[in-house]
């Protein structure tokens, strides 16, 4: 599986201590979307399944969060990383995708079906600049929070009620936000990065 990145404690994209793991390549190319260094593939970047769980498992975390990239590209990988965790015992999966959660399901695809019946929670469609708004873990209103495993729907939808917003990450000579940008959020980053490099 090609996976851009891995990080932890996330707070913003689901409830609770999360492992976020994001993947690498998408083939959207959507304006503004907030991971533009994850949209092109790389091989270099590959780890297996088994490899994630084994590096991740010490991590005390409440529950996993999938993004990317589109983890519905590498969809035999998708599922063995969910079927992974789920064995761990981590049933509180959230996992972004570009496609419709309509789109899914129509592939009649065994993988896909069985990614979707083991995850808490789908939250799909492609991000779209013109449709951005306020609502927490959804970047644009074209996209949809699906509770597909009804245990955690309280969870999510206490969390849908609250702001948004952003964990950082400082790095040597860069900044990670996680999150799902808000008004002003370039300009903390900025403002941030300049602090963070002494300029
Ligand atoms: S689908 Fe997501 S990761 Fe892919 S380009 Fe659009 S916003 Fe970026």
């Amino acid at each position: 599986m090609q996976v851009g990145k891995i990080l932890f404690p996330i707070t913003t994209l689901g409830p609770g201590k999360r492992l976020g793991i994001w993947v690498q390549g998408c083939n959207r190319f959507c304006k503004g979307c907030s991971n533009p260094e994850l949209q092109i593939f790389d091989e270099s970047k590959n780890v297996s399944p088994d490899k994630i769980l084994e590096a991740t498992l010490n991590l005390e975390f409440d529950g996993v969060t999938i993004s990317g990239g589109e983890p519905f590209l590498q969809i035999q990988d998708l599922k063995a990383l969910v079927e992974l965790y789920n064995d761990a015992g981590y049933e509180d999966i959230l996992i972004y995708t570009g496609f419709t959660l309509k789109e899914l399901t129509e592939r009649n695809d065994e993988d896909i079906n069985y990614i979707l019946s083991h995850i808490a929670v789908l939250i799909d469609g492609a991000f779209d600049i013109n449709l951005v708004d306020n609502v927490p873990l959804r970047g644009s209103s074209n996209q949809n929070v699906w509770i597909l495993n009804s245990r955690y729907k309280n969870k999510y939808e206490v969390l849908m009620t609250k702001d948004k917003t952003v964990d950082i990450f400082c790095f040597e000579d860069d900044i990670h936000f996680i999150g799902i940008p808000f008004d002003g959020y370039d300009k903390l980053y900025r403002k941030l990065l300049t602090i963070r490099r002494g300029k």
